[in-house]
């Protein structure tokens, strides 16, 4: 079967100053559809790194990625905003949630993006909050809800357009362990639906919860 992701020989160099960084070196992977992969190691390691080449919010320097066997170096800046806005989905640590608009409306946002109606999208959107227990919060905007509920919020809208993919950047690190807890609980609720999910995490205990780890150190998988 083919893979969803398929990295192949990734680098990623960043030059500041005249003085050149290189954080991955030469990274190639495999992630099965349905997988859950835990991208770990330590602080520095380059694992956001990586993640932002995969999730197509970065470029590599060299070599290539594919998703669903699509060579994505070969896409446009318009295509590859269309992929990520049709194909993928995102959580990121700081939630990203758009301060003034309610849970619900940022819910709506990657819909309305595509083109959905607002009726259409805002169904679909109280569905997606009623799977993370948030509809009751709806109207409520980003700073009137917990950081376990922004968060919360923040995979509603990282699901509700069914992405081929989810990528998750430390997504509890600023949460407490019930909230953590209640997260992770819902990735894997994702993920026994047969989610592909990627989550970069340092918290081991959150990492062993992942069908697979992919550990990083100084830019190289070592295991
Ligand atoms: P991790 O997620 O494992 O903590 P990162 O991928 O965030 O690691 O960063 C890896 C290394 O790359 C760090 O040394 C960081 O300082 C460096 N780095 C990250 N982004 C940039 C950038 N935009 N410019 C220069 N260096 C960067």
């Amino acid at each position: 079967m083919t893979p969803m992701i398929r990295a192949q020989n990734i680098t990623k160099t960043y030059v500041s100053k005249g003085i050149e960084t290189r954080v991955l070196r030469g990274i190639s992977l495999h992630i099965k559809k349905g997988e859950f992969v835990a991208i770990m190691g330590r602080s520095g390691a380059g694992k956001s790194t990586l993640l932002y080449q995969l999730s197509l919010l970065d470029t590599p320097t060299e070599g290539k990625i594919f998703l669903s066997d699509e060579d994505t170096s070969n896409l446009s800046n318009e295509e590859r905003t269309r992929f990520r806005l049709h194909r993928l989905g995102y959580v990121f640590q700081d939630y990203a949630l758009i301060p003034d608009l309610t849970a619900i409306e940022n819910v709506m946002i990657p819909l309305l993006m595509q083109g959905m109606s607002q009726k259409k999208a805002e169904e679909k959107s109280l569905k997606s909050l009623e799977r993370v227990e948030l509809s009751h919060r709806k109207d409520n905007l980003p700073s009137e809800l917990s950081g376990g509920e922004q968060q919360r919020a923040a995979i509603a809208r990282a699901v509700v357009h069914t992405p081929d993919i989810i990528f998750a950047d430390e997504p509890t690190a600023n949460l407490d362990t019930v909230s953590s807890k209640a997260v992770l609980d819902l990735l894997l609720e994702l993920h026994k639906k047969g989610q592909t999910i990627v989550m970069v995490t340092h918290e081991e205990e959150y990492g062993a919860l992942a069908e697979r780890i992919i550990r990083l150190s100084d830019g190289v998988v070592v295991s």
